[in-house]
Order: C-alpha cells, then structure tokens, then sequence
C-alpha cells in the first residue's frame, strides 16, 4: 500500500478572524477581498475573467506559503479565484477557476510598508482588483468592471452617497460585499501528524442495506472510501496542504475523493516559465462550501469533490509577471461515494 499517507499534511480550518486580514498580515483566508502580496501590481477583472458568463471571478482561497528557495519565493501566496455562479462549473470548471502564484523576496519596496505614503494603487471598491474604472460623477470610487459599478451604485447605494463627503460607507459597502463576495474566514493550519488508522480494521461507513456489504465489493469506490476513513478524524478541515521538501522526497499525492476523474499527466503540463514540472501542493475540500453561504438545494449550486492545485515545483521567478498562472484540477465525487457520504453534512 501507499506510503505516502504517513506524510506530514498540514489540515486548514475555517475560523472566524478577530482582526482585519490584511495583507501586512500575510493571511491566509477563505473570500473576501484579495490580501496583495504585492500592492502595486494587482490582478484585474481581465485576468480573471470565467470564460463562461465572463464577469470577474471573486477570491475563493488564498494561502500564504513562503519557501526558502528561491530567494524570490521568500514570502509567496496562492490565491485561487472561482466564478460564485455554480452554473458556470456545471458548464465547464476549467474555465471558471483559476490559481496564481505571487512571490517577493525578503527584501522588497512594499514590507515593511514605507514610510511615506507611495501606494496610490486604486482596489475595486466591491471585490479588490484592480480599479481601472472610476465612477464619473464623483471621480473618487473606483471599479474593476461595470458589473461591479453597478451593484455599487443600486445595493451599495452609491447612487446615495456619490459626491457626498460622508465617511460612512462602510455599511453600504459591505452589504455591496456580501452580495459580491465569498464569506472572509481565516484559514487556522494544524498538522495532521501520524493519525493514520489501522488499515486493517477500517471505521469507514459502508453502505446499510439488507446485507453488509464488504468494502471489497465491486460497486464500492475503494479512493473514496480511504479519503472518508482519512478526513473523518477532523471532519472540519477545508484545506489539506501537502508540499513537501524536495529533498530525495517523493511528490506529494492528493487525496483523492473517487477512482475516477483524476488528472491525466497531460492535464497538468510543466510550467511554461521554467520548464521543470508541476506538482501537487494542496486540496480544497467539499466542506468549505459550507462556508460559502451555497444553497444546495439549488439545481446549479457551487460543487465539487475537491480542488486540487498543482504549481511550479521549483517556485520559479518570472521578472516580467507578477502572477503566475498555475493549474486546478477538480475531481468529483463518484455516485457511489455522494450517495452515502454524508461527507457535506458532518
Ligand atoms: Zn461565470
Ligand atoms: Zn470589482
Ligand atoms: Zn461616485
Ligand atoms: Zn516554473
């Protein structure tokens, strides 16, 4: 059997923030606005259009994950940006989820912060791209797209408040959030250590029926199975982070939600930038739509098994980009494995 689950995996826990997660902080987190690694370049609508409804995909994920080489990749975060309309993904997934990579090295202009104000880099006031639009009556409020200028200016109620010097905004814009942005969550680590189970003596649910059933049975899909035995001990993780030290270590494996719909070696083509291949860095769970404010009931509704993210195994420096594409793959959940998983509602 596989000896790659003694590995160490880092688990993610959605919590509540007390404070701000702002990007001094180098959060990690679940929606909200983008924390910027880099606050000078910023991503814009265009880059991440959903190729489907092409309207600006919002923050599902980012994750701080500095590494010691490159020198470059000394702070670096992931951000993954998802279309929130789950009808889009029921066409196609691949084009409305996207994952960049954004890295600086230990000494750069922005951290610490200067001391004089140098950043005038005006953020979305809806979602925090790039504002390259700015509302023409007040010159003060700026968009990265007319579709959020819109919601702005109806449930943001700037129509009210354009060309006013009233400082309150805050509450409009954060209804204006709500409507626009995934739910902010900081994401806790906590590693998941030796919990392996005994894999002889399997807890793993196995269907109730007239009979027992063994989980040897042919119907029985064995990956989801050993994924549901493998996240049942901290049922509320949302995050498995798996990068390992490349050191004469092997390539992380995800975890796998179902014998089918994994990546072909082709799905996942080495980087463009530096040639060396992708691997394997972490999986977005099925719990964190819990978090999303996802209506399951809808016929369309977000979904998926699990997102997984595979990046430049080397972390290369690109000196022209300062976001890297890399690759998501989702893998769903098999019939067998939905039909008795009760995986969403633990
Ligand atoms: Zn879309
Ligand atoms: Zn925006
Ligand atoms: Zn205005
Ligand atoms: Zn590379």
């Amino acid at each position: 059997m596989a000896t790659s689950s003694t590995k160490v995996v880092e688990l993610g826990f959605a919590e509540p923030s007390d404070s701000p997660l702002t990007a001094d902080s180098f959060p990690s987190k679940i929606g909200g606005k983008p924390a910027w690694l880099n606050p000078v370049h910023v991503l814009s609508a265009e880059d991440v259009l959903c190729d489907i409804c092409k309207k600006p995909m919002i923050l599902l994920v980012q994750l701080y994950t500095p590494e010691d080489y490159p020198p470059e990749a000394f702070h670096r975060s992931i951000y993954v940006f998802c279309c929130k309309n789950g009808s889009c993904h029921k066409t196609s997934w691949r084009k409305s989820l996207k994952v960049f990579r954004s890295q600086l090295p230990k000494y750069n202009p922005y951290w610490p912060p200067p001391n004089e104000e140098t950043n005038n880099l005006n953020y979305c006031v809806v979602c925090g791209l790039y504002g390259s639009k700015k509302c023409g009556k007040c010159n003060q409020t700026y968009y990265c797209s007319k579709e959020h200028q819109i919601v702005h200016w109806t449930s943001g109620q700037h129509k009210i408040y354009c060309n006013t010097t009233t400082s309150s905004l805050d509450d409009n814009d954060s209804l204006c959030k709500q409507l626009v942005l995934f739910p902010e969550f900081e994401i806790v680590t906590e590693s998941e250590g030796n919990l392996d189970l005994d894999d002889g003596n399997s807890r793993a649910l196995v269907p109730v029926g007239d009979e027992i059933y063994e989980n040897t049975q042919v119907n029985v899909d064995k990956a989801f199975l050993k994924f549901q035995k493998k996240v049942e001990p901290f049922p509320d993780q949302v995050l498995r982070y798996a990068r390992l030290d490349y050191e004469g270590e092997k390539n992380a494996t995800p975890l796998w939600v179902s014998d089918i719909g994994k990546p072909m070696p082709e799905d996942i083509p080495s980087c463009p930038h530096c040639g060396q291949e992708r691997t394997f860095e972490f999986q977005i769970l099925s719990t964190l739509l819990n978090y999303l404010r996802v209506d399951h009931m809808q016929n369309d509704s977000l979904d998926w098994g699990s997102l997984l993210v595979y990046s430049c195994k080397d972390n290369c420096h690109v000196s022209d980009k300062n976001y890297v594409e890399e690759i998501l793959w989702r893998q769903d959940f098999s019939d067998e494995g939905l039909n008795w998983s009760g995986f969403r509602s633990i």
